[in-house]
């Protein structure tokens, strides 16, 4: 029938109207910024860097590999490779960003970036209050204002963040025990050595 859609639509938001007054359930409306709803685990909008244990930048697991502004789609990411390394969470020597540069009024909220970082570095946040009255350099974010704790991801999205970690702390396994090897052959060959060189 021809109009059917609307009346629904309308009996709909009758319903919901009248419903209000008796069930809470039909206030679909909150008092923002008093009352706020809580934000489902997968809210997304801008990305922001995960670091791990206390100082922001020396735990950042950003390895500048590049790979995130290469397939950023409206090339809103700025790196620069450092020139020393540091020792990541395995304690492989990797390079880090000495400049880390997100354009959040460029940025899509695509979330590529997460999807192709080999490191589980970058991750989307839900922050959604971020107006400025600086509309260019208010929103270029640098490594510094990225920079979040892990403690921050699990926080807002704690299936994901909880994966993250297993998946990372597999890998550190994998990388200790692969270590374990060279240690021990380390050791063993150590007394030869010396009795050969006395
Ligand atoms: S979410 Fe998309 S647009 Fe934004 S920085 Fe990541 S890849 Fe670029
Ligand atoms: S965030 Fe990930 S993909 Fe982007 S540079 Fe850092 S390690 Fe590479």
């Amino acid at each position: 029938m021809l109009g059917e859609g609307i009346l629904k639509g309308l009996a709909e938001t009758a319903r919901n109207f009248f419903g209000s007054f008796v069930s809470k359930e039909r206030l679909t409306t909150v008092q923002f910024p008093e009352e706020r709803l809580p934000q489902p685990e997968a809210a997304r909008n801008f990305p922001f860097l995960v670091y791990d244990g206390d100082d922001s930048q020396a735990g950042l697991r950003c390895v500048a590999c590049q790979i995130c502004e290469k397939e950023c789609p409206p090339k809103c990411i700025f790196i620069q490779k450092s020139s020393d390394k540091k020792p990541d969470y395995i304690g492989k020597q990797q390079f880090y960003p000495a400049v880390f540069n997100i354009d959040v009024s460029v940025c899509m909220s695509c979330q590529i970036c997460v999807e192709v970082c080999p490191f589980d570095a970058i991750e989307m946040d839900n922050a959604f209050e971020l107006s400025t009255t600086d509309r260019f350099r208010g929103l270029l974010w640098s490594r510094e204002q990225l920079a979040k704790p892990n403690s921050y991801f699990h926080n807002i999205h704690p299936a994901t963040a909880a994966e993250v970690d297993e998946r990372l702390a597999e890998a550190k396994a994998r990388a200790e025990a692969k270590a374990k090897p060279t240690v021990a052959a380390s050791t063993t060959s150590q007394p030869d050595s010396q009795t050969t060189t006395s």
